[in-house]
Parts: C-alpha cells; structure tokens; sequence
C-alpha cells in the first residue's frame, strides 16, 4: 500500500463500525498498543467497546474510545500517551491525537452551555446539539505560539519552571482572544523574557493535543531590550551557539524542529 494511502482522514464523529478497525483506546494519560507499540484492531479485543468513528487511516475506519477503569486485554498493553505517540507510524499518531482531543472535549462538553440541557451527538457533523434550545457545539482547539529567537549565530533557549531539570526550550504560549499569533509572539517573548522582537516568520504548525493545542511554530530576530527571565514562568534564559546547545526537548515536538533547524542551519553557515 503507498504512503499516500495510509494517510490519516478524519471524518465526523458517527457510530463505529462493525468489523475490523483501527481503535485509539485511552484511560487517563495512558494508551492501548499491541505488542508491535502499534494501535490495536477492534479485533483485538475480547469484548465490546462503545467507540465512535474518528477517521480512516488508508480505507480503514478509525475509532476512538475512553475506558473508565485499567482494564487489560491479552497482549495488550496501556502505555504513557505522550511517549507511546512519538512511537506511532505518522498516520496512527495523527489518529491518536484527534481521539485524545475529542475525547477531552466530550468529557467536557456534555450539557448545551445555553439552558444546561444534555447534548446530543449532531450526526453529519463533529459536534453536539441541544435538543432544547438548538445550540450546536464545536470541539474546541487552543492556538498556542512556540518562537525561536534568534541574535545573529545564537538562539533563545529558557527554562520554564514546569520543565524537567536542565532542559531548555524555545518560548510559547497561548494566543489571547482578539489577538494575531504574530501578537501573541511578540507579546508573549516581552513578558517571559523581558525583550522585543522582529521579522516573525511563519515555520509550521503542530497538533498539540495535551488536551486540545495547535502549536504555531515561528522564527524571529531579537530587536532590543535586556534578557531578564520572568521568575515566574520562566526561569532561566540565554542565548546558544548551535554547538553549544543544552539538554533539549524530545524528537516528535515542534521545539525540537526548531532547535534543529537553527543547528542545521548554523552548520551550514560554517
Ligand atoms: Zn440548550
């Protein structure tokens, strides 16, 4: 089967199909993977799951489902969700994503926000209808911005106090309501680091779903000010030489692309 075939299609979120299909199963933060560290097939399973359809990957439906205890089934086995995604074949990775943040906003969004009726599922559609009062909702995504700066051969890396000790990353934060992204960047890189910013450049976008994040991923040059570290958020920040680098995060995040790509960049130069 080509690569283009195994692409990851979503679809509405309609009654699972009877059959042989793809299941994104999770409990909390965890995920089922079969023995491979691959999403399991309904098959797999030795008893009925209510699922509902989320996609296809290539001609084969897509399910997603939450399950309220830690059950176990034969081979199968539940995994941290973040660490077992950067694992996934692309397209299963996609799939696990949107089940993890319509899953989220399921748990979330079961009353209609309007009369405080209980919703039901809008067939035709990824969302959720009262039958009241006639207010439809929508899975909700929150635009986040990740930035790295750079002041000529160096690069921003900070601390932020929610990190693991000795990793340094590229700044973000989320877009504010009535905001751009490039507003929210150069808000953001003011407050956490106290400087100012230019030439913001688009870079790519990552689905980010712990729980319901689309990273912006952008690229600027430092236009002035002194780097003086929030204290609160951020606490510690400097600037890298790309073979200087510190601890940085994972492979699989749009940090680590952008770190990359400045590296990849520098040795280029030199
Ligand atoms: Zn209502």
């Amino acid at each position: 089967m080509s690569q283009a075939s195994m692409r990851f299609t979503p679809c509405p979120s309609l009654p699972a199909e009877p059959g042989s299909a793809v299941v994104v199963l999770m409990k909390e933060n965890s995920i089922l993977l079969d023995e491979e560290g691959r999403l399991p097939r309904m098959d797999d399973l030795p008893e009925t799951i209510h699922a509902f359809r989320i996609g296809y990957i290539g001609s084969c439906p897509c399910h997603g489902a939450v399950l309220a205890e830690q059950v176990t089934f034969g081979n199968l086995h539940w995994q941290d969700t973040r660490s077992a995604m950067q694992g996934l074949p692309e397209a299963e990775r996609i799939a696990a994503g949107r089940a993890k943040t319509l899953l989220f906003w399921q748990d979330r969004r079961k009353f209609c926000g309007v009369c405080g009726t209980e919703l039901e599922p809008l067939i035709s559609e990824c969302a959720r209808k009262c039958p009241r009062c006639g207010a439809a909702f929508f899975p909700v995504l929150a635009p986040a911005m990740i930035v790295a700066v750079r002041r000529e051969d160096r690069i921003l890396l900070a601390h932020n106090a929610r990190f693991k000790p000795g990793i340094f990353s590229v700044l973000a934060g989320f877009v504010e309501a009535g905001e751009s992204v490039e507003e929210a960047v150069f808000r953001e890189v003011r407050e956490e680091v106290n400087i100012e910013v230019r030439n913001i450049r688009y870079f790519g976008s990552q689905s980010w779903p712990y729980p319901n994040s689309l990273m912006l991923g952008f690229e600027a040059d430092y236009a002035g000010g002194e780097l003086v570290p929030d204290g609160e958020e951020i606490t510690d920040a400097d600037w890298f030489s790309a073979d200087d680098l510190p601890s940085i995060p994972a492979p699989g995040s749009i940090a680590y692309r952008l770190i990359t790509h400045f590296q990849h960049q520098m040795n280029l130069k030199s």
